[in-house]
């Protein structure tokens, strides 16, 4: 396989190394073994810095997703994982989460040349949190239970909670170690099996992941791994008769295609994570020399691909002249250039067609009468690297202030009221989060009650946690992800009753 090789690089001239690993996996996962596709293709998996290939990935199609459903349906039907005591699937979770702990430095690089998240965010957060949202979830996996119900006559009643069947997983490329473990951690501690679809752009981490569950004893056939594309295994698996519930994270279009090929097939629920255009609302009580550089980090963090990300900048009148002031100074500070750099604040976008949909919607921008304060173009160099870009003057009518761009361009909007704003602020279809900076408990209170935003953060951004659901709202979809509300949907509650004196029914 490709890969391998050394980059250095470091702060003031420090030494920093970081060891490309060669790439092993490459083949889909299915019932615990790494196997070629049954038609023999493949496909390139390209390294956004460079343009080049990093490795060819099998190309997965209806017929290897039939594949992987009958191993997760026997593993569901027959196998130990859904019957075993979530003491057991708790024991092994644990083990996977250590495993993924010992192989963080090699996870933190493929999602670095795969999908150009940063190294340092990788190898110092994201793989660790990754292993402890394991952790989250093994812990709640012998904690599932039902209910005690007192009827209203001289009967019985309780639930069971009992994991809902086999899933399919389909996930986005922009975080793909999160993505993973976001899925697999809460469906695997509900007993569930799975097959999961990684998006074509990022393959690599998901069938590492695979194997590292192997190995910590996640029998065969509990998690399976097809690569491909969207309108093959996506559409697979979104309209399969034998999957009993689809997990998806991506746009809203492909979001309307899943939920369509659920009600016509064998209408399985679906949990949609779908896109947003999230307001980040600044007060003129704000302090500017804190807000101003979270605002860009708000917009720009992950080359501004994350479905969160607060690209709506809404500034009250007073404290508008300085907050853009201190904004332009700020990001001068922001350094683009290769994710495995220590250095860098921003990498590559991940592939060509979303370099080109980024310039597109930053022409559209000029065109449409905004004006460019920032950036505005791509780098003159190899890899997918685009300026950060800023706008003001934009009005809630251009496209840039009411369509995801998911690149680093920000939309700055100024306004003189609370009112004003949170109408605003709701005036578009989705409604995933929103960023309120004030120090006024009564502003804070008002506006985060009135935003239809599935998460609110206040006086901070990206506030994520293991125990804290995300999700949207309007057409930012429904269903969440993180926390007890996504194990709650990897079950299925069944109610039972019987008459207390054993007597006949009447
Ligand atoms: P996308 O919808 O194009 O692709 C997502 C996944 O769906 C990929 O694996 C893709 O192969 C698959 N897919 C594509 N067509 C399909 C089809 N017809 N049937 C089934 N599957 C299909 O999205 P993307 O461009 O990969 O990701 C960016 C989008 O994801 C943005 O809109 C972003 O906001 C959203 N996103 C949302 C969240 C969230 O939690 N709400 C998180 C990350 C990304």
């Amino acid at each position: 396989m490709g890969g391998g090789g050394e980059v250095s690089n470091g702060i003031n001239g420090e030494k920093w190394t970081v060891k490309i690993p060669q790439i092993k996996f490459t083949k889909l996962f299915i019932n615990g073994q790494f196997q070629d596709s049954v038609s023999g293709k493949t496909f390139e998996t390209i390294d956004p810095r460079t343009e080049e290939v990093i490795a060819s990935v099998a190309e997965g199609d209806k017929e290897d997703v039939d594949l992987a459903v009958k191993a997760a349906r026997h593993a569901f039907d027959h196998g130990p994982w859904p019957r075993s005591p979530g003491t057991e699937r708790r024991r092994i979770m644990l083990k996977f989460a250590d495993l993924i702990d010992e192989h963080l430095e090699e996870l933190a690089t493929l999602d670095a040349i795969d999908a150009a998240n940063l190294y340092s965010l990788g190898k110092g957060l994201y793989i660790h949190n990754a292993a402890e949202l394991i952790r989250y979830y093994a812990g709640a996996a012998d904690k599932i239970h039902g209910e005690t119900l007192k009827l209203s006559r001289e009967m019985q009643g309780y639930t069971l909670a009992e994991p809902i069947g086999v899933v399919g997983h389909i996930v986005p490329w922009n975080f793909p170690t999160q993505m993973f473990v976001m899925k697999v951690g809460p469906a695997l501690a509900a007993g569930c099996t799975m097959v999961l679809k990684p998006a074509e752009q990022t393959p690599l981490s998901a069938l590492y992941y695979a194997h590292l569950a192997k190995l910590a004893g996640v029998p065969d056939g509990v998690i399976n791994v097809v690569t491909g594309y969207g309108p093959t295994v996506g559409a697979a698996i979104s309209s399969h008769m034998d999957i009993d519930m689809v997990s998806f994270t991506g746009s809203t279009e492909t979001g309307h295609r899943i939920m369509q090929a659920a009600a016509t097939s064998n209408l399985k629920p679906v949990s949609l994570e779908l896109g947003g255009k999230s307001p980040f609302i600044v007060f003129d009580d704000a302090d500017v020399d804190k807000v101003a550089p979270l605002a860009l980090v708000a917009c720009f963090y992950n080359q501004g691909q994350i479905c969160v990300a607060g690209t709506r900048t809404f500034v009250q009148e007073g404290i508008y002249d300085k907050f853009v002031a201190r904004l332009l100074e700020e990001v001068k500070t922001w350094v683009v250039g290769d994710p495995l750099d220590p250095n860098v604040n921003q990498g590559p976008q991940v592939d060509k067609k979303q370099y080109e949909k980024v310039l597109s919607w930053i022409d559209r921008g000029k065109k449409d009468g905004a004006t460019l304060v920032v950036g505005g173009k791509a780098y003159d160099r190899k890899g997918y690297y685009i300026e950060p870009t800023i706008f003001t003057n934009v009005t809630d009518e251009m496209s840039i202030a009411n369509q995801e761009i998911f690149g680093p361009v920000m939309s700055i909007m100024k306004f003189k009221t609370v009112e004003e704003v949170i109408e605003r602020a709701n005036k578009t279809k989705y409604g995933l989060a929103a960023g309120i900076m004030t120090n006024d408990l009564n502003i804070a209170n008002t506006v985060s009650r009135s935003l239809k935003a599935g998460t609110i953060w206040i006086n901070c951004y990206f506030g994520f946690d293991n125990d804290f659901p995300v999700g949207g709202y309007k057409m930012s979809g429904f269903g969440k992800d993180m926390g007890m509300d996504a194990l709650n949907k990897y079950l299925q509650i069944k109610s039972i009753a019987t008459p207390i004196y054993n007597s006949p029914w009447l």
